[in-house]
């Protein structure tokens, strides 16, 4: 029998039946992934006074069975109600090398205040890394609507458009503004509303930085395939300055 985890009923029922092989979000591989729950005892958790046979406090450790990469997760009370929080290595999920570091560091903070349920916190930093995105692209205006109108000029805009720029722009205000004292605008930012954020956040950055990055490695990859003759007259073809000229690349030019 397996199990899933992604709140805390879901980790009672898991615990109530004993399920040792259980999915839970793994940063690693971006997805829900099976691997194995194991409990860790008062003794190996230093600083930590967990009591073991306590319904109320504990501290779990789920072991992706794909990558290996360990999250925990701690059921202990907050105001008397019982919370569960999940601990991931935000670093693994968003460091990219060929990101610029600010986009990287917003969206890793969006990521750790999600873990802990402050989604109002993760909003803005939602609205942050696009922030530092546009900022990236050399749109360094003030106003983030010229920024984000200047994007809709450029050559990205065709494929994903700024319609959700505008509503992130909102969404990250009502984040943070007092909105003449309405705080059930907070109520808004549930799991569904982050994630979809997150995924459009993340479509951007592939689109931008992640897609070209990758389709530069794959080219040498496949070059590394060429002989040394071959590779000397792609270069000389291919590479030099000016008009392009598709080479006629065959096994026979080989000499
Ligand atoms: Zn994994």
């Amino acid at each position: 029998m397996r199990g899933i985890i992604r709140n805390l009923s879901d980790f009672d029922e898991v615990i109530k039946n004993n399920l040792k092989n259980v999915a839970c979000f793994c940063p690693k591989c971006k997805m829900m992934c099976y691997g194995e729950l194991e409990f860790l005892y008062t003794d190996e958790i230093r600083g930590l006074s967990i009591n073991p046979q306590s319904k109320h406090e504990s501290i779990y450790k789920h072991t992706c069975a794909q990558c290996e990469n360990e999250i925990f997760l701690i059921k202990h009370p907050v105001d008397g109600q019982s919370s569960l929080t999940f601990v991931y290595n935000a670093e693994i999920q968003y460091d990219w090398s060929c990101v610029p570091d600010g986009i990287n560091y917003y969206m890793a903070q969006a990521f750790k205040s999600r873990s802990v349920g402050a989604n109002s916190a993760a909003m803005a930093m939602y609205r942050s890394a696009l922030e530092w995105l546009l900022f990236s692209l050399g749109f360094k205006e003030k106003d983030l609507n010229i920024r984000i109108d200047k994007f809709g000029e450029s050559e990205y805009s065709e494929k994903i458009g700024t319609e959700f720029m505008d509503i992130l722009r909102l969404l990250g205000n009502n984040a943070v503004h007092v909105n003449d004292g309405d705080l059930s605008l907070q109520k808004s930012f549930d799991d569904d509303l982050l994630n979809s954020t997150e995924e459009l956040l993340n479509e951007l950055i592939s689109l931008i930085f992640i897609g070209p990055d990758e389709h530069k490695k794959r080219v040498e990859k496949m070059k590394s395939g060429l002989t040394e003759a071959q590779l000397k007259r792609y270069q000389k073809e291919y590479e030099s300055p000016g008009p392009k000229v598709r080479p006629v690349i065959t096994i026979d030019d080989d000499h």
